[in-house]
């Protein structure tokens, strides 16, 4: 009977439960008594235990909440299968922290303890941690700080990054200890910049109100204040030198020739002065005489003795008046000539104004300069309008032209911009334009011209380049440079074509320098 089947097989599972030195307890009373009756032995489903997984699992992405409801949903039904395929593809959406290179032994320890959430170990390789400590170094001298505690910790950090036996601890330690002093140093250099960049802007706008009357110097300080406004980039900086150049020049060359009248008009008054102390001196002996005339005229008996001394008192005026005469006639010269060197100092600002508003080359080079490089894209942007045609700019940049000018001096500096300029214009057709954009930085218009063409055009000049060197004193010198080639859309302004192109450019400065790349 069944009943007493049931009976014999719990008395077996008593037995075998002591033979075997099993606790007994439900669960392996139940285990052992399956075994005895041959019955399959099937666990629990353990949904609590499931529910409570499901809830602890991160909910970062779209997909890992998807597969989260089907693991709830396969929990409710009880399904095995269900959880199975629900992990499986929760697991499919986790992103690792990074890829382990070939050859990389795994960091000592690498169980980092986070508390919570445990990291794929296997991702954390010393490999890992070594380019992070290059990354930290990479960004080092972007935080310029003076905060010597800092400075160690960084070295302490850096050194464990790159120990394959460091404690997975100690570097958890370390990092977030310069995670925490990194937040302060950059917040410090954000405001240092930000509080200079506040300083120069005052600077200009100072400058600019002392120098209201010349208006060639208030147009370039206008430029300088709009330049010197946030947010600052490497390309600004760049803009404010060369603008800061040319006033450092024009006033240069305005305070020479301020110079140069100033000591006219001194020597004028020193001959005045001069001129002053003789008629002084000539109306002193002039008053000594009609004195020594007055006693003579007192003492005389007769007109006989008066005549000659009344002939002296007629020659004496006369030459005080004629002395006098002379003086006045050197005074009005000297004012004359006073006036005439205002006229032409008058004159001189105004050629200045007039020159440093008409200029369209630059003198270096001859290449168009910016006012002319701006007026040279209206027309060309209205050529190719009008032929529905296109335009590519091309902006190029030499190669380590700080080091030449250091090295070699900045005059050969000049012969190069010089060479650079004429080589390019003997590459280019004739319809192309050459303008100097900055220090070292040219831009060519290329009408007619679809990018690639263009790319072509400029990779011609570079290898025209490096085969032509010039002569600094007996030493031959050879330039590269660095280009950014971009077709004007239909939709943008030249100057967002060049600023594609000069993206391209630093690309390409990046990459390497002496190549040529399309925006
Ligand atoms: P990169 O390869 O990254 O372009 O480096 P670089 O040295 O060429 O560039 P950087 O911008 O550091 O230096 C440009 C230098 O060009 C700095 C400036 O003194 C010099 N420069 C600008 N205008 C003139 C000029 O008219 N004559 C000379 N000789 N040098 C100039
Ligand atoms: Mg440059
Ligand atoms: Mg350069």
């Amino acid at each position: 009977m069944v009943e007493k089947r049931s009976f014999e097989i719990a008395r077996e599972t008593l037995k075998q439960l002591t033979a075997r030195k099993l606790v007994p307890t439900p669960a392996n009373y139940q285990s052992v008594y399956n075994e005895i009756a041959g019955i399959p032995s099937i666990q629990p489903f353990p949904a609590d235990f499931l529910r409570d997984l499901s809830q602890s699992l991160p909910l970062k992405t779209p997909g890992q909440q998807k597969q989260k409801a089907l693991l709830d949903y396969a929990i409710d039904r009880l399904s095995w299968d269900g959880v199975k395929t629900a992990l499986v593809g929760y697991g499919g959406f986790v992103s690792t922290v990074a890829t382990d290179s070939p050859g990389s032994a795994p960091l000592a320890g690498a169980e980092i303890a986070t508390g919570a959430a445990t990291p794929n170990p296997a991702a954390l390789t010393s490999e890992f941690f070594v380019q992070i400590a290059r990354l930290i170094e990479y960004a080092q001298p972007a935080l310029d700080t003076d905060d010597a505690r800092f400075r160690e910790q960084t070295q302490q950090l850096l050194q464990a990054m790159r120990d394959p036996k460091a404690e997975a601890l100690t570097l958890k330690n370390l990092l977030s200890a310069y995670s925490h002093r990194l937040s302060f140093a950059a917040e410090d250099q954000a405001e240092i910049r930000n509080g200079l960049l506040k300083l120069l802007h005052l600077v200009f706008v100072n400058i600019g109100e002392l120098s209201i009357d010349e208006q060639w110097l208030k147009g370039q300080m206008d430029a300088l204040i709009s330049v010197s406004t946030s947010p600052l980039s490497l390309r600004r900086i760049d803009e404010l030198e060369r603008l800061l150049n040319d006033v450092i020049f024009k006033q240069k060359d305005a305070k020479f020739k301020m110079l140069e009248a100033q000591d006219e008009m001194r020597t004028m008054l020193a001959t005045f002065i001069e001129r002053l102390a003789q008629m002084t001196q000539s109306t002193g002996s002039f008053q000594g005489k009609l004195e020594e005339s007055a006693r003579l005229i007192e003492q005389a008996k007769n007109l006989s003795d008066i005549a000659p001394v009344l002939k002296d008192v007629v020659g004496t005026t006369r030459g005080m008046a004629q002395e006098s005469q002379m003086s006045r006639e050197q005074l009005g010269a000297m004012q004359e000539r006073a006036k005439q060197t205002e006229v032409e100092l008058a004159k001189l600002h105004k050629e200045l104004d007039r020159v440093s508003l008409q200029a369209r080359h630059d003198a270096l080079t001859g290449a168009l300069n910016r006012k002319g490089l701006d007026e040279a894209l209206i027309r060309e942007v209205s050529t190719t309008k009008r032929n529905a045609s296109v335009l590519s700019v091309a902006l190029l940049d030499i190669d380590n032209f700080k080091k030449l000018n250091d090295t070699m001096g900045h005059a050969t500096g000049d012969i190069a911009l010089t060479h650079l300029a004429t080589v390019a214009r003997e590459c280019m057709r004739p319809q192309d334009t050459l303008a100097r954009y900055g220090g070292e930085e040219f831009v060519i218009l290329l009408p007619d011209t679809v990018l690639d063409k263009g790319i072509e055009a400029m990779t011609r000049l570079q290898r025209e380049l490096t085969k032509r060197f010039f002569l600094a004193g007996t030493e031959k010198v050879l330039i590269t440079f660095s280009a950014g080639v971009a077709q004007m859309t239909e939709s943008e302004t030249p100057a967002e074509a060049i600023r594609r192109a000069d993206q391209a450019m630093y690309l390409a400065k990046r990459a390497g320098k002496n190549r040529v790349l399309g925006a």
